[in-house]
């Protein structure tokens, strides 16, 4: 429970840097909290936002800073669409550092909306291939073709991660996929989670095709612990598993790879929103929530999440998304004060 971390923290764009500037502030007080615990923000520039400047969305000061961080800290940043524009922020860091697991709990928490009270799962991602390699080729006027790359190595180290996760949680994993269409680069992630699983006898298993799991995540959400997939499909899914327990403004993210993480909310920068200090910020607290467990401050963890759970069960401030009229900035502040009452 003593250390000096320092941490590469990317603002991001539209709603990214206030819902960033949210976060530090719980983070400013669990330092204050815990006395021992000091973070040394690196501050960083990414975005569309820089092309103009740096002539890249990822500068080369940004990702010298990352390599000398123990950790990322990342808002939304915004991603043109146009072809040929650059390969997203996240995509890029994801890839660069080798943050293969991508794990996004979705859980009800209490006083939010959600379809069920008794959701608790985690989704986890494969991150680093799939559609988001993102090689694409128009090879005729009109006509695209879009490459997916399946290595079984990926797929064997992120089902090892899963079936880890499971181990300690509800010990069940189900594994998503879409072997029926996709049917060489499906069935070598299919096998790999197979060949894993008979490493974990006490986890159970359970497979789905991904357009069932979707169906069963609104179904039966309460029966599912860990879900393992690839990059899109666990995309999607998370989004969708998100909006079971109250929507994007609730859930987190944490890009793991085998030295270095980076944490993040699961949703994008919502253009629309920005500068009006009205968004939620508790999925990037909760990122927050996820960077302190990666740092080994367990403690400091557990006690965000209480913060997080008590403001939200006395429902006295809230966000628009979840039925009230407090801004961002006054959530940040309820849940940085019980963090210092949490002491
Ligand atoms: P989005 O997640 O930004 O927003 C979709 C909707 O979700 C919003 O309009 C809002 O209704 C709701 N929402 C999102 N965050 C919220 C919050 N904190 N509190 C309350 N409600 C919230 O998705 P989008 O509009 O599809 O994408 C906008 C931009 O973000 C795009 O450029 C996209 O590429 C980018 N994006 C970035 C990341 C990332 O940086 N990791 C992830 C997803 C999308």
């Amino acid at each position: 429970m003593a250390g000096t971390y320092r941490i590469a923290v990317i603002p991001g764009e539209g709603i990214g840097p206030e819902v960033v500037k949210a976060a530090l502030k719980v983070l400013d007080a669990v330092q204050e909290a815990a006395g021992s615990v000091r973070f040394e923000y690196l501050m960083c520039e990414a975005g569309v936002s820089v092309i103009p400047k740096y002539g890249t969305n990822l500068p080369e000061e940004t990702v010298e800073k990352l390599k000398q961080s123990h950790a990322c800290f990342k808002g939304p940043v915004t991603t043109p669409e146009e072809p040929g524009s650059p390969v997203s922020v996240a995509v890029k860091i994801r890839t660069m550092f080798d943050l293969y697991a991508n794990v996004r709990p979705a859980r009800s928490l209490p006083n939010v909306p959600c379809l069920r009270p008794d959701i608790d799962l985690v989704i986890v991602r494969e991150n680093t291939e799939g559609f988001y390699y993102a090689r694409e080729f128009e090879i005729a006027p009109g006509v695209g073709i879009s490459t997916r790359l399946i290595t079984r190595r990926a797929s064997e180290r992120v089902a090892r991660f899963a079936f880890n996760l499971a181990r300690k949680r509800k010990k069940k994993l189900t594994y998503v996929h879409k072997a029926n269409i996709l049917k060489l680069t499906d069935s070598i992630f299919k096998q790999a989670v197979l060949d894993v699983a008979e490493e974990y006898p006490e986890v159970e298993v359970e497979e789905l095709r991904v357009d069932a799991a979707a169906m069963q995540l609104v179904r039966r959400p309460q029966t599912f612990d860990v879900i393992v997939t690839t990059n899109m499909f666990g995309d999607i899914l998370s989004d969708e598993a998100a909006g079971l327990v109250g929507g994007l403004g609730l859930a987190a993210g944490a890009n793991l790879g085998e030295k270095y993480g980076m944490f993040e909310p699961v949703h994008g920068s919502a253009p629309k929103y920005a500068g009006q200090n009205k968004v939620n910020p508790v999925a990037t607290i909760l990122a927050a929530k996820m960077l302190l467990e990666f740092l080994g401050e367990t403690g400091a963890a557990e006690k965000v999440e209480k913060s997080v759970i008590e403001v939200l069960r006395e429902g006295k401030v809230k966000t628009y998304d979840l039925g009230g009229s407090a801004t961002t900035s006054q959530m940040a502040e309820a849940i940085a004060e019980k963090v210092l009452q949490n002491a």
